[in-house]
């Protein structure tokens, strides 16, 4: 176990696409700490770490499960080996593989081999270490370890196929035939392969560094692990009952509740233990192979064999399986985050069961706490009451006519706070085209609908200020009517149509009697009170397509497309006679004339002429008496 553990330790590496980088503060503890920090610069940390775990896993197979023929039952170094090299950047390969060489070298000569079997093992150890690194690198690509289904059948066809050759290798460098030294080697070689190499890598891809580790959930799996270790000591430390299907339970056991690293450390506890039992003439092996050392050996080798292949391939849909759950828990949380954000969720009808489905954002919408979505009519007695007959008949058109639909409608949350959403629904249809249900997304558009609704108001209070700034500018302060600045623009577009239509048109100046004496004996307010009453006469004396304008202080204009000088005089006559005949404010005057010049469009070309035209009428008016009506010659 001490070998699994360093191995473990050592390889808590981080495999990027980059460099790997080996955490050694487990390694780091072993040595003074200059001294271990200057060897580390110098030969690189993932060669040392390679070399020290080769070293102590040979070591420890040989010691503790090595058989008569200095053969283990399992090599657990083949697969430190292969796994060095599989995490070892290319620049750092070299030092990998003296390492591995130093480490076959140290162990065999600890173990009492003998130089040239030393020499002999080493160079088998160092070619298995190629072959099998050339067969299983394409396996492990893109940072994935080898759990998924196709990888493991190549990857064990790989170690398999390490462990042929390098037992045919080993076998040629001792002398010996395709005997039982080539099958126990090769047997050894693919079980440290299989049982290893995915172990160190799915450690080193899962857990970056130390810390990782120490705050991984370890309780279960190392109960599991204590668990699988008792029932095999337990099964392997009698000769009585034939009970190795145990250990494969335990085996399944841990591989559904840890994983594949459960399956595979399991195997390792069941190699361990099982070997050394089975070496020292114990566990139910023996039942079978009565005094044949090497024939049980044989049955235990093939017995993990059985285990691996029986739990890997589970190890492999599991992990598979997880990895599809991550994915999609991870893609449900990231669209739960989008609908958060855009402030959209869905939702969608069962037409079969009649059930709806909302989700977590259609609840917060609605001012709900995710849970069970209430019945249809509930959903819509959501809605403001004016706008349940409209979300009812989108609904009914889209199961009937099944044409996609989208409004928007106001909501009353649960809160009681009125939003604005906007729906959008389709049918969801089978992979035969059938209607299997109604699906559609909701969103909260209160923001942008409030923004709009401000600035259409906005939008409106601009206009109303500008047509009234329009009208202040066009209209006389005093008195109501047009000024004098709009009569004239009245007057020059009413001549331009009357010459293009060839019509006719009037202008009439009016001016009131003696109007400086009704200032000096009334007053200027008084004064003000006649401007204003005779405009109104003025107005009222006019068609609606007539215009009637003040343009001098106490001088009126009447504007009168369509009248030629008859009909004009007849409206001059009326108004000077509604003048002369009015009621006026009893603190003002009690009798006040006006005279008037009238002109008829003949020759003028400019609104200044015409009016000049008028205005050579009104002072013949005046001169000849005041209070009457004079047309222009
Ligand atoms: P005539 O009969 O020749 O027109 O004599 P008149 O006194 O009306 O003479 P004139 O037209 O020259 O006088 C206009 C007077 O109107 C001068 C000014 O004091 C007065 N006036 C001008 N604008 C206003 C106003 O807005 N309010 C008042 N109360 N008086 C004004
Ligand atoms: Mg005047
Ligand atoms: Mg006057």
């Amino acid at each position: 176990m001490n070998c699994l553990l360093i191995w473990h330790n050592a390889l808590t590496c981080r495999r990027d696409h980059g460099p790997v980088y080996v955490n050694l503060t487990v390694l780091m503890g072993m040595f003074p700490m200059r001294i271990g920090q200057r060897l580390f610069d110098f030969v690189g940390t993932l060669p040392l770490a390679v070399g020290l775990a080769y070293f102590v896993c040979a070591a420890a197979a040989l010691y503790v499960t090595g058989g008569s023929d200095g053969v283990a039952t399992v090599w657990p170094a083949s697969g430190v080996s292969i796994a060095g090299l599989l995490l070892a950047p290319p620049r750092q390969r070299g030092a990998v593989y003296l390492a591995i060489a130093a480490g076959s070298l140290a162990a065999n000569l600890l173990a009492g081999l003998g130089l040239y079997y030393t020499l002999a093992f080493t160079a088998a150890n160092v070619a298995e270490a190629t072959i099998g690194y050339l067969c299983i690198r394409h396996i492990n690509r893109d940072s994935e370890t080898v759990y998924n289904p196709l990888s493991v059948v190549e990857f064990c066809l790989a170690a398999l196929l390490t462990g042929t050759l390098s037992g045919a290798i080993a076998t040629a460098f001792t002398g010996g035939g395709l005997g039982l030294m080539f099958l126990s080697w090769a047997t050894t070689v693919s079980l440290g392969i299989m049982i290893v190499v995915p172990l160190a890598l799915n450690i080193s891809v899962n857990y970056a560094g130390l810390r990782s580790i120490l705050q991984a959930n370890w309780l279960l799996p190392l109960l599991i692990l204590l668990l699988v270790g008792a029932i095999t000591y337990t099964v392997f430390n009698q000769t009585t009952f034939p009970l190795l299907f145990l250990p494969l339970m335990a085996v399944i056991v841990a591989t559904y509740l840890v994983g594949p690293n459960g399956a595979l450390a399991s195997i390792l506890i069941i190699a361990v233990i099982g070997s050394h039992k089975t070496l020292q003439h114990s566990g139910p092996i023996h039942l079978m192979r009565e005094h044949d050392p090497i024939g049980a050996t044989l049955f235990l080798q093939f017995y993990l064999f059985a285990l691996l292949l029986s739990s890997l391939p589970l190890a492999a849909l599991l992990n598979a399986r997880d990895r599809v759950i991550t994915q999609v828990s991870r893609a449900n949380r990231w669209l739960a985050m989008s609908e958060h954000i855009a402030h959209v969720g869905h939702w969608r009808l069962d037409l079969a069961r009649e059930e709806v489905f909302w989700s977590d954002e259609v609840f917060r919408i609605h001012g709900l706490s995710p849970g069970a979505p209430p019945p249809l009519d509930g959903a819509i007695g959501f809605y403001h009451p004016d706008d349940r007959d409209k979300v009812r008949q989108y609904l009914a058109a889209l199961v009937e006519t099944y044409e996609p639909f989208e409004f928007e409608a106001r909501l009353i949350t649960a809160a009681g706070i009125e939003r604005y959403v906007r729906s959008l629904g389709e049918v969801e249809r089978n992979t035969k085209g059938e209607p299997i249900g109604l699906f559609g997304i909701f969103q909260d558009v209160t923001e942008r609908t409030l923004a709009t609704q401000r600035l259409a108001a906005a939008h409106k209070r601009a206009e109303e200020q500008a047509d009234y700034a329009m009208i202040l500018a066009q209209t006389d302060s005093l008195t109501g009517i047009a000024n004098r600045r709009n009569a004239i623009g009245v007057l020059g577009s009413e001549l331009e149509k009357a010459h293009d239509q060839h019509s006719a048109l009037s202008v009439a100046i009016l001016d009131i009697d003696h109007f400086k004496s009704i200032n000096d004996n009334f007053g200027h307010a008084a004064g003000d009170a006649v401007i204003r009453q005779v405009a109104q006469l003025c107005q009222g004396m006019i068609r609606t397509s007539d215009l009637a304008g003040r343009i001098g202080g106490e001088e009126f204009v009447l504007i009168l497309p369509g009248s030629d000088a008859d009909s004009a005089r007849i409206v001059g006559e009326r108004l000077r006679l509604a003048i002369e005949n009015a009621q006026w404010p009893e603190d003002g005057p009690e009798h006040v004339t006006a005279s008037i010049g009238l002109a008829t469009l003949g020759t003028a070309q400019s609104a200044e002429q015409f009016l000049a035209e008028a205005d050579a009428a009104l002072y013949r008016a005046k001169r000849e008496g005041r209070n009457r009506l004079r047309v222009a010659a």
